[in-house]
């Protein structure tokens, strides 16, 4: 197979139903319909073996998260997602290996109609890069940086069961639940959305609360309290792991994909609301202050050397 027929058979669907998609995969450039009013929001993520999934991962699997790690960023961001590119380095055509690749990509793009719209190919040690393009109306996007003193900050769903997976693997009581934490994050799209107009600030998680949280404090130069006791935890993590083990699971290991966002105290009631119409938990676990340090607090005192995930940090 040449890299055409690869594109036509595995990469090209019908878009032409799709009336904001003037030009797709085909031509040297796809061309696209931003409407009046709308935002472009831009992300793009690499994923590349055996430095962002293991190497026996699942074609599917890497499939569907190189696009979920995209769709969490357009989350956190507000935004809708509706296009994406995918640049794709193979070591060899593996024609199962593409076929299961590109169903993996595709569930995930059709949950969210997502179009793939063009991309590129060639050869090299596998890694896979995708670009989300998302719409928000403008100005609505969520910044990290409008956090304020006194906000409330809220983590969704659970954060450590992806780290749990990486890193204790074998010891897993529950290894099918956590490998789907690990390989099938759900990105939290309908709460982005409704946190336009609501949220002080947002990120997602990809590198563990503790280096993320501070994202959000740097940008908004200002600091927090946050209560170690109220970090969600799911009840498989907590069944096989003691406290202190996911806490740290839950700050530092990251592949979470949650979202970390700041309301205004006086308006917890609307997240509230949003959780139940939205089905994803939103927890509260503790609030802006206006002096720039980050507080880990538990009944015992306050933990200290909880450092984020970071690829240059040489560790
Ligand atoms: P060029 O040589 O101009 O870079 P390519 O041969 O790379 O063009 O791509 C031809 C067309 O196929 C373009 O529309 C491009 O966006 C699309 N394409 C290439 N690789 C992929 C891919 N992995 N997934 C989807 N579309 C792709
Ligand atoms: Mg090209």
């Amino acid at each position: 197979m040449n890299e055409f027929d690869i594109i036509a058979r595995f990469f090209q669907r019908d878009v032409s139903s799709a009336e904001d998609v003037t030009l797709g995969i085909g031509d040297d450039a796809a061309v696209v319909r931003v409407p009046e009013g709308q935002e472009l929001v831009l992300a793009m993520d690499t994923l590349v073996e055996a430095v962002h999934f293991p190497m026996n991962t699942a074609a599917e699997d890497i499939g569907w998260k190189a696009l979920a790690v995209n769709l969490s960023d357009l989350a956190a961001m507000g935004a809708v997602p509706r296009w994406f590119t995918l640049s794709l380095t193979l070591p060899e055509v593996d024609e199962q290996w593409l076929e299961n690749f590109s169903s993996g990509i595709f569930e995930l793009a059709s949950q969210y109609d997502a179009i793939l719209i063009g991309g590129d190919l060639c050869r090299g040690p596998l890694a896979v890069t995708v670009q989300a393009h998302g719409l928000v109306a403008a100005g609505q996007a969520v910044m990290r940086s409008g956090a304020r003193a006194g906000d409330l900050v809220y983590v969704s769903g659970t954060l450590g069961d992806a780290g749990y997976a990486l890193t204790a693997m074998a010891k897993a009581a529950d290894k099918e639940y956590f490998l789907r934490r690990l390989n099938r994050p759900q990105p939290r799209v309908a709460v982005g959305q409704a946190l336009r107009g609501l949220a002080s600030s947002a990120i997602d998680i990809s590198d563990g609360l503790a280096g993320d949280l501070q994202h959000i404090l740097d940008a908004s130069r200002c600091g927090a309290r946050i209560d170690v006791d109220k970090l969600p935890v799911s009840p498989a993590l907590a069944q096989v792991t003691d406290s202190a083990e996911a806490c740290r699971m839950a700050l530092t290991a990251g592949d979470d994909y949650e979202l970390c966002f700041t309301v205004a105290a006086s308006r917890a009631a609307e997240v509230n609301k949003m959780a139940a119409e939205t089905g994803v938990p939103l927890t509260v676990i503790g609030e802006i202050v206006p002096e720039t340090t980050l507080k880990w607090l538990t009944p015992a005192g306050e933990l200290t050397g909880y450092r984020a995930f970071e690829h240059f940090s040489g560790h």
